[in-house]
């Protein structure tokens, strides 16, 4: 048996129904057995089409499944509930994604675990800190309480690194009014300005006039948002950035 982890998330229809309609299938799985459920939070949608308030949960799921079996088999009960893929972050009656596969760490074209949002989306950490206190992200190797505390800290603080220049600075001046109350800066260097631990950096990609990589960075607090550096990219990278920050301050 593997313990695993599941964020529920939905926006549409009944959703307290259909997570408990989640939960019964899911006991129906083979060798599967749910063995604890989180209180349901709301939380604000993230993006800008997404539609309603979100209900969101985790539980936790001992299974003989394998991840991508696992994986299949969660698509199949999204789909049992009538979920359009079309968009993006759309609004949906029932997501389930897997946030843990027992301290497995798997990177497949199809299938990240731990669940790359997990350690920052708020709607994930109030309910994992609440069933999974202690148990520890595998690669942040932080508990899952210590991940929740870490954005609680009062100021927000993110930081770039990577990336053109020129980019770094117009996607600060443009998040600066977007978020006036968080504080935003740029890090050129290992060891500039990183003695106070910012809570966030975000990395935007290898840069020919700099020597710093992404794992020079400190693992609890960065996250590789490379691959957006093209020109045509920006507007997304944009919009993946205040997805993020939407995600780390509001529930
Ligand atoms: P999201 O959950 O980000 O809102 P979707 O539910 O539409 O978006 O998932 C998009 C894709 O994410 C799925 O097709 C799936 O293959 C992939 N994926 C990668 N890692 C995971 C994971 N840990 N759990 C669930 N889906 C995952
Ligand atoms: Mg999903």
């Amino acid at each position: 048996m593997t313990r695993t982890f599941i964020a529920l998330g939905g926006n549409l229809g009944p959703v307290e129904q259909n997570f408990q309609q989640a939960v019964s299938l899911l006991n129906q799985l083979p060798g599967s057995q749910v063995i604890q459920v989180s209180t349901t939070i709301t939380s604000q949608p993230v993006g800008a089409s997404s539609g309603n308030l979100f209900r969101n949960a985790v539980l936790n799921l001992e299974t003989d499944l394998e991840p991508l079996e696992l994986l299949k088999s969660l698509q199949e009960i999204e789909a049992s509930f009538g979920r359009d893929r079309s968009v993006r972050w759309g609004p949906r009656p029932v997501d389930l994604d897997i946030i843990l596969y027992d301290e497995q760490v798997i990177s497949l074209p199809d299938l990240i675990i731990p669940h790359p949002a997990c350690w920052y989306r708020r709607f994930v950490l109030i309910p994992m800190a609440e069933i999974a206190p202690d148990v520890i992200h595998p690669v942040k190797k932080l508990s899952f309480l210590e991940l929740k505390e870490w954005f609680e800290k009062k100021e927000l603080h993110i930081q770039f690194s990577g990336g053109e220049n020129q980019l770094r600075t117009k996607l600060i001046k443009e998040l600066e009014t977007e978020f006036p109350k968080i504080k935003f800066n740029d890090i050129k260097q290992v060891g500039s300005k990183l003695s106070e631990a910012p809570v966030l950096i975000i990395w935007l990609g290898e840069n020919e006039n700099q020597e710093l990589t992404f794992e020079d960075l400190p693992e609890v607090s960065r996250l590789d948002l490379s691959g957006h550096q093209e020109a045509e990219k920006q507007e997304e990278l944009f919009e993946r950035i205040v997805e993020v920050i939407q995600s780390v301050i509001s529930a």
